[in-house]
C-alpha cells in the first residue's frame, strides 16, 4: 500500500518553484531555518518538504533570482518530532521540462 503525499501540517502553506529561474545556488536551502529545501543532487534544483515548512519566506527574500513563492500564513516551528529526518516526505517541485 503506498503513502499518501506529504502535505503541509497547515494546509493554506504552499510553496512554487519557478524552475527556469533557478540557478541552483542552493541559498534558499541555506538559509532554511528548518530544512524544508534540500537541492537534488542530479539537477540541482530545490525540493520541498512540505510538513517542515513554516511558511517563513526566509528562502523567498534571499533568493537571488526570485525563483520561489510561498503562500500562507507563517506558524510556528514544528515539534522536531513532527519534522521528516530525511527526504523521504519531499514533495515535487516542477522540473525545467514540467514549467511551461
Ligand atoms: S535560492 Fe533561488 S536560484 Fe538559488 S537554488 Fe534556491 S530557488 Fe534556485
Ligand atoms: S518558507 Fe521558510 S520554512 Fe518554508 S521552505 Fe522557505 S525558508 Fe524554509
Amino acid at each position: 500500500m503506498s503513502s499518501p503525499p506529504p502535505t503541509p501540517l497547515d494546509p493554506g502553506i504552499a510553496l512554487r518553484l519557478d524552475a527556469p529561474q533557478c540557478v541552483g545556488c542552493a541559498i534558499c536551502a541555506d538559509v532554511c531555518p528548518t530544512r524544508a529545501l534540500v537541492l537534488t543532487p542530479v539537477d540541482l534544483l530545490p525540493v520541498w518538504l512540505p510538513e517542515a515548512c513554516t511558511a517563513c519566506r526566509i528562502c523567498e527574500r534571499q533568493c537571488p533570482t526570485a525563483a520561489i513563492t510561498v503562500q500562507g500564513r507563517p506558524r510556528r516551528r514544528a515539534a522536531p518530532s513532527a519534522r521528516p529526518a530525511a527526504t523521504a516526505g519531499a514533495a515535487a517541485l516542477p522540473g525545467p521540462r514540467d514549467a511551461t
